[in-house]
């Protein structure tokens, strides 16, 4: 049947009022008369019975069509296929077999009337959790993708994760808000999306890679307490857990200390938590940067789990010559891993290097004695210091990496031993899935030396606080590594959900960062002028932070890209396959612009 060809089946809602959503029927009901509206999910035809899986998003129930009882429902019945609309006018009655998968499994419609509401065409895939379309297929069609009860249930998930965060915003007297779309750049650190003005030709908006300067202005104008659930917008390669446009609880906060941010954000998160029904407990802990880097290779460490780093750099001193070692070496006990095969210890050494190791070395631990290629230069007691440092005991195996440190004040080293302790982690298995681990890492530089620039770079953005004992460090060059920052990220389950500080209140302070970021007095005048004529009018003491609300809702429901929990998301290229964004536009609307386009390349 052609699809047009369908469309005299069509009847009208009329006056029919849905009295209960698909899913939610229960043996309770029995005996009701409902009607029910949404999608034809499957239809299994048995000649005298026809049987239909009706689905809207609460869930799916079966519907029965008896040619007897029912038998101008029941003709009708025989059009409906995959995805059509359907209303339903039934009685609820007890399966004979009831089915236990369902959460409505104990009960069908039987079906006194049908409206076929509307015809659709045969879907590219299957309106099932496990289907198998490639995701360029899904986002094409995500009006159908989004119909899977999965993304279903991680946008009513998102929603009330949302809802808990602005309740619980508003009980702690936080104003909700708007700041503009339309502005100008703000320092986050990536590239800007810019919107050509008509009115002002030749002349930009940017969209906001925060609200940062927005909301240290509206702790000036005297608000006291800012929050938004705002849209971000970053230029930049993306990853499984970035997109270019994203959403932040942003938040800041007048005459406070970094104490007080992380109890609005802590009883943030414990009220978010309790949408999954996880209850999370308080004060979440505190750690070094240094430490994090240290102990657990990362800035953003997965603490669920512990294969803790060792610095092993003093017992590979005496083998530094000989296994032309350039920088400190980390390692770490994996704890079975001692009968990995050749083939096992090939592919971990490859993922070392593909993470940046100069080597890496294993030392397999057995009560007969350790075999490790490093006894030649080492050492039968060279081995037992390196396997006595990392506690690692018989079945184990030792994994340690050398690295190079290329950029000033970062091991290298314990970078990438970090990235092999996640590899072991996820093998071994030693990742509890059900746990939560909250942690506030502190103790940030203030700056890092960027290689790409060959200059001082924020760590985070240049509003950040600074210590004020290190404040002389700033008009010291060789010292400005040693700055420590009032930043402050907050992690869980390895993704850092994001960072905030306490800021610099003071027009001078800021002045002085600025220069020491290489912003000549007039530079910093032209980007940030009103920013810094604002700080002379009575600017309190404040601070804040931004959480990711997309990374949140990931994990939140389990999944593993941010694509999952967001409507209309964008691919790892930063398009929208289904509105098919970004496109040429008319010609007349850039000269009404005064753009000329390039000759571009695709
Ligand atoms: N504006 C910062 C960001 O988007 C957060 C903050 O410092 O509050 O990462």
């Amino acid at each position: 049947m052609l699809w047009n060809e369908e469309l005299d089946l069509l009847d009208f809602l009329g006056d029919l009022k849905r009295t209960n959503r698909c899913g939610e029927l229960r043996a309770a009901d029995v005996g009701k008369t409902v009607v029910l509206m949404g999608w034809v999910h499957r239809r299994r035809d048995h000649g005298q019975l026809i049987f239909i899986d009706l689905r809207d998003r609460s869930g799916l129930v079966q519907v029965v069509f008896h040619k007897e009882q029912a038998p101008e429902a029941h003709a009708k019945a025989e059009s409906l296929r995959a995805e059509f609309v359907a209303a339903i006018e039934g009685r609820v009655a007890r399966r004979e077999k009831p089915n236990p998968e369902l959460p409505t499994g104990e009960i069908e419609v039987i079906a006194t009337r049908l409206l076929i509401l509307n015809t659709a065409q045969t879907p590219p895939f299957t309106v099932e959790d496990d289907t198998t379309a490639v995701e360029e297929t899904r986002l094409h069609y995500r009006y159908l993708d989004l119909r899977r009860p999965r993304l279903t249930r991680n946008i009513a998930l998102r929603h009330k994760i949302v809802l808990e965060i602005r309740k619980t915003m508003d009980e702690m007297g936080f104003y909700e808000i708007e700041t503009p779309m339309l502005t100008r750049s703000t320092p986050e650190g990536a590239r800007d999306y810019l919107v050509p003005s008509r009115v002002h030709p030749g002349q930009f908006y940017a969209l906001p890679q925060s609200p940062q300067i927005f909301k240290q202005i509206l702790m000036i104008s005297g608000l006291d307490r800012y929050f938004q659930i705002v849209r971000c917008f970053r230029d930049e390669d993306l990853r499984a857990d970035r997109q270019p446009e994203f959403t932040q609880l942003d938040l800041e906060m007048s005459f406070i200390r970094q104490a007080e941010v992380f109890d609005a954000i802590e009883q943030v998160m414990v009220r978010a938590f309790q949408t999954i029904g996880v209850t999370v407990a308080r004060p979440f802990r505190h750690l070094l940067y240094k430490d994090a880097i240290r102990r657990y290779g990362s800035d953003k460490p997965d603490l669920r789990f512990g294969l803790e780093l060792v610095d092993l750099t003093p017992q590979f001193a005496p083998g530094k010559q000989t296994l032309g070692l350039e920088g400190s070496v980390f390692g770490f006990a994996a704890p079975g891993a001692g009968t990995w095969s050749r083939k096992q210890i090939d592919e971990l050494v490859e993922k070392g290097k593909a993470a940046g190791a100069k080597a890496v070395y294993t030392v397999k631990v057995a009560a007969e004695g350790n075999s490790s290629g490093l006894e030649k230069t080492l050492g039968a007691e060279g081995l037992k210091a390196i396997v006595a440092a990392t506690g690692a005991k018989p079945g184990d195996l030792v994994v340690a990496a050398a690295a190079k440190q290329e950029i000033k004040g970062t091991e290298a080293a314990a970078l990438v031993a970090g990235q092999l302790r996640l590899y072991f982690g996820e093998r071994l298995n030693l990742i509890p899935k059900d746990r939560w681990e909250l942690a506030w890492i502190t103790g940030f530089p203030l700056f890092e030396w960027s290689e790409t620039e060959k200059a001082w770079a924020s760590a985070q953005h240049p509003f950040t606080g600074i210590f004020e004992d290190d404040l002389d460090l700033l008009e010291q060059p060789d010292r400005r590594g040693e700055i420590r920052s009032k930043g402050y990220d907050l992690v869980l389950n390895g993704y850092e959900l994001g960072s905030g500080s306490v800021r610099i209140h003071r027009q001078d302070v800021q002045a002085r960062v600025f220069r020491a970021l290489g912003l000549s007095d007039e530079q910093a005048r032209q980007r940030f002028g009103f920013f810094l004529d604002a700080l002379t009018y009575g600017t309190p003491p404040h601070g804040g932070i931004a959480l990711g609300i997309d990374r949140i809702a990931m994990l939140f429901a389990g999944e593993k890209s941010l694509r999952e929990v967001i409507a209309f998301p964008k691919t790892a290229k930063a398009q929208d396959l289904m509105a098919d964004s970004p496109s040429p536009v008319d010609s007349a609307q850039l000269d009404e612009l005064g753009i000329r386009i390039k000759d571009v390349q695709n």
